[in-house]
């Protein structure tokens, strides 16, 4: 009878295409890593578990009412040491009075709630803003690293502080750590603050933590965030143009009901579609986005619904992905507070 039920996760082409896939692939990454099978079997084994297994692996599970996360993007502040006027998640829109910035507890208080509904996430981003100015960085490595759900994790960083001797031993500790992701700034165009590239590259290798330096001469073009007021049918399409492969989870202090019921809609912290999502929610509340997220206290099936909805009142907000992205110089600094609406 269960199974009958959970059949139709697997009869959903989004399903496949946002859960079951991106779980083959993360897991397959895992089993690569320095935890996986690939220690004892190296890479030809794993290469085969891809192939024949990890569909059918995963397709079990669901029929199981299991639950795994595929990509999950953990929040931890949106402060960040730059201000991009093109930052994916908008940190440009908020000012010092609505930034957030979660606790080591809040975080560990979402987790362990995500950990009761769900069975697995195979991978996990911290991010920010700046993730490197949330001061128990190094603590939360560690709680990570002792989490069983969490099988991989990776780091990104904008290389504007430099990593302390305490979360270099963390990560080199680290047998879930990826790799630290960082972004090449130097092309900016009006760049306001030092990089540290140099010393935490020499770090890194000093203590064989593997990196990712992304290089890259031009970002498209997010334009101004606002509702846009589309029909559904034109909301849902823009969510099918962009289709962001992360959720993205802000523990309870990211979020507010937006000034309404003092009974917070998701007390334990919420997940939602993508980092946009997720900011717009800490800057206008979650009442204006209700239905657009996880309750991290909600069923373990709404989990899974969550990867066959594709309509997300969030997705007004974005520019109109059916169309052709427009190129921009890289991190264009801007001082203003840009305002959720039409210029
Ligand atoms: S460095 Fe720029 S793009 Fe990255 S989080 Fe900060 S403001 Fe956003
Ligand atoms: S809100 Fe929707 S359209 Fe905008 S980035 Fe997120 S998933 Fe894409």
């Amino acid at each position: 009878m269960q199974d009958l039920y959970y059949e139709k996760y697997l009869n959903n082409d989004l399903f496949i295409k946002r859960y079951i896939i991106p779980n083959i692939k993360w897991h397959f990454s895992y089993l690569n890593g320095k935890r996986g099978f690939s220690r004892i079997y190296k890479v030809p084994y794993a290469a085969f578990l891809k192939k024949f297994f990890l569909k059918s692996y995963f397709t079990k599970r669901v029929l199981q009412g299991k639950v795994d996360i595929p990509y999950l993007e953990l929040v931890l502040t949106t402060k960040c040491t730059m201000r991009c006027e093109s930052c994916n998640n908008l940190m440009q829109y908020f000012s010092p009075n609505n930034q957030y910035t979660s606790t080591l507890e809040g975080l560990k208080t979402s987790l362990e709630t995500l950990f009761e509904k769900v069975d697995s996430i195979q991978r996990l981003r911290i991010i920010g803003g700046e993730p490197l100015l949330f001061k128990e960085l190094p603590q939360l490595i560690n709680y990570i690293e002792n989490s069983k759900k969490i099988f991989t994790f990776d780091i990104l960083t904008n290389a504007t502080i430099d990593f302390s001797d305490e979360l270099v031993k963390e990560l080199k500790n680290s047998k879930k750590l990826r790799k630290i992701s960082i972004s090449d700034y130097k092309k900016s165009p009006n760049l306001k603050i030092p990089l540290k590239q140099e010393s935490i590259f020499k770090k890194l290798k000093e203590n064989k933590i593997a990196y990712s330096f992304n290089t890259t001469d031009t970002w498209y073009d997010i334009e101004k965030i606002y509702k846009r007021n589309r029909t559904k049918e034109d909301i849902i399409k823009n969510y099918y143009a962009c289709m962001m492969p992360c959720v993205s989870l802000m523990s309870a202090q990211g979020i507010s009901n937006g000034g309404g019921d003092k009974h917070l809609l998701a007390p334990k912290g919420a997940i939602f579609v993508c980092p946009v999502a997720s900011s717009l929610s800490r800057l206008k509340g979650l009442e204006e986005f209700s239905g657009d997220f996880i309750n991290l206290e909600d069923d373990k099936k709404r989990y899974l619904d969550f990867y066959v909805q594709d309509f997300f009142k969030a997705c007004d907000y974005c520019h109109d992905y059916t169309k052709p992205i427009k190129n921009i110089p890289i991190a264009i600094q801007t001082k203003k507070i840009l305002k959720l609406e039409k210029d």
